[in-house]
């Protein structure tokens, strides 16, 4: 029997049906993980002094999970360093943040390699292997050094960058031709999708066929477009749920008649808090009538705090937030609750239904899954507004929330009034199409659309096999 061997960096404890609180990936990747008794491989987060290739294995909920330490230099130079000072900035637009270092490029592949000695003896020929996200790019290739045939899929989950930043990359070609090693590629928007097409084309002199499969590096494989969704009905019923309503009651009462604007991220430069904040701060001195009577609630919640370009952007949030405070506050108003800490999702749900904006505007975004929380967690006869960015790869699918231009202040800030603004019965409108698109789009969709194109490939691929 064929089984599902997904691959990535880190592995989430295996969730139950319907477990809101562990995250939309985990519960839909553990679903199916049971479906083709499937086995979930990848770092345990934990280093030791020397590699040894060791598995730890646990079987729970129906899902076996499988994990490897790594070095400390692999720590430093694959994750902290390629992944997160190479790749993440310049997929996120940010060549002036990208480190090109060799030792990061060493690592990179080092870690690439192991984990696919790793897991090779883990992996039977009729198994399909699914590999997450630009860790693991080069996996594939690793995979096949080592004799595997298997049909393999690789799923990206942040955004391609366009092919003249990319090409910022040493190695970028490398790295293109190695996604080539796979059967399937697959891409949060149809922009990154686009953007990919065009590197295969331009860059590389490769071929698109109509049947989605692009021809290069001597190889035909399938690309496509798989926008991931929420755990939608869980999360739903958390939002309906007990710990949701206390946090809806604490807010309310926290509120006193006050409007909230929320704004939920992983405290990282690529989600526009600055910009946000500055946002902010034009609508309040524009409308001074406001002032008092609205406040912003952002979570930043603390992340990859060992890199250097984070540690700045917390510095500048604290200073900017601290600035805004202490110009607009008065005796019993804060304009900005800056928080920087975490909460579960279901405390969240309870927190979003009291917020009269969501506020969603990263500078770039792969997808943006707290844009569809914000929908879902809202009260259906009296829905607040989604202000989202343009540049959220959520913005595809979402166009009946206001769309901004995350570096235009000034248009965020009139969204915000108009948002503040906005009558019940085109919010009422705006929402139940947005929510049907959260409902029918949902992670489980995507997971079903992606393991299809998976082990289905299309007529003429499987003719030529
Ligand atoms: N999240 C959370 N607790 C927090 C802040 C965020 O559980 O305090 C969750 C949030 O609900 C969402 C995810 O983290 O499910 C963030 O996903 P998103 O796609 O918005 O951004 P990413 O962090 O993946 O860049």
């Amino acid at each position: 029997m064929s089984r599902l061997i997904v691959i990535s960096n880190r592995v989430s404890p295996p969730a139950e049906d319907g477990e809101a609180s562990v995250g939309g990936l985990a519960m839909a990747l553990s679903a199916a993980l049971r479906e083709y008794s499937g086995i979930w491989f990848g770092w345990s987060g934990r280093t030791v002094p020397e590699f040894t290739g060791q598995l730890s294995i646990e079987r729970g909920a129906g899902v076996t999970v499988a994990t490897v330490d790594l070095e400390e230099q692999d720590r430093d130079e694959y994750y902290n360093g390629y992944a997160n000072r190479t790749l993440w900035p310049l997929f996120h637009y940010r060549i002036d943040l990208s480190a090109y270092e060799r030792s990061f490029d060493q690592g990179y592949a080092r870690v690439n390699a192991r984990f696919a000695d790793t897991v090779l003896p883990l992996v039977d020929p009729a198994d399909f292997v699914w590999v997450h996200d630009y860790h693991l790019i080069p996996l594939g290739q690793e995979l096949r050094r080592r004799g595997l045939k298997n049909r393999m899929g690789f799923f990206l989950h942040i955004h391609w960058p366009p092919r003249r930043l990319f090409a910022t990359l040493p190695n970028h070609r490398e790295l293109v031709q190695s996604l080539f090693d796979y059967d399937l590629v697959g891409f949060q928007t149809e922009d990154s999708l686009t953007a990919f097409q065009e590197y295969v084309v331009q860059s590389e002199g490769g071929v698109l066929h109509p049947d989605g499969t692009a021809e290069a590096f001597g190889r035909r494989i399938q690309l496509g477009s798989f926008p991931i969704g929420l755990d939608a009905e869980p999360f739903t019923a958390a939002a309906n749920g007990e710990s949701a309503a206390g946090w809806r009651e604490r807010m309310r009462q926290s509120l006193a008649g006050r409007q909230m604007i929320m704004g939920v991220d992983r405290l990282d430069y690529s989600k526009g808090l600055e910009e946000r904040f500055l946002a902010y701060e034009d609508y309040l001195r524009t409308t001074p009538e406001a002032q008092e009577r609205v406040f912003l609630l952002q979570v930043a919640t603390p992340s990859r705090g060992d890199v250097p370009a984070y540690q700045e952007i917390r510095a500048r949030l604290d200073a900017v937030s601290g600035r805004i405070n202490g110009a607009f506050a008065t005796a019993d108003w804060v304009p900005i609750r800056y928080v920087n800490r975490s909460y579960r999702r279901d405390e969240l749900a309870g927190m979003y239904r009291a917020a009269c904006i969501g506020l969603v505007t990263p500078l770039r975004d792969g997808m943006n899954l707290v844009a569809k929380e914000y929908v879902a967690a809202q009260d259906p006869t009296d829905p607040g507004v989604l202000v989202l960015s343009q540049f959220a790869g959520a913005a595809e699918q979402m166009g009946e929330a206001l769309i901004v231009n995350p570096f235009s202040r000034e248009e965020m800030s009139d969204a915000i009034r108009r948002g503040l603004s906005m009558s019940k019965a085109e919010r009422v409108r705006r929402w139940e199409s947005l929510m049907h698109g959260v409902q029918t789009q949902d992670v489980t969709a995507w997971r079903d659309a992606f393991v299809q194109a998976l082990m289905h490939p299309p007529a003429v691929e499987a003719a030529e096999a």
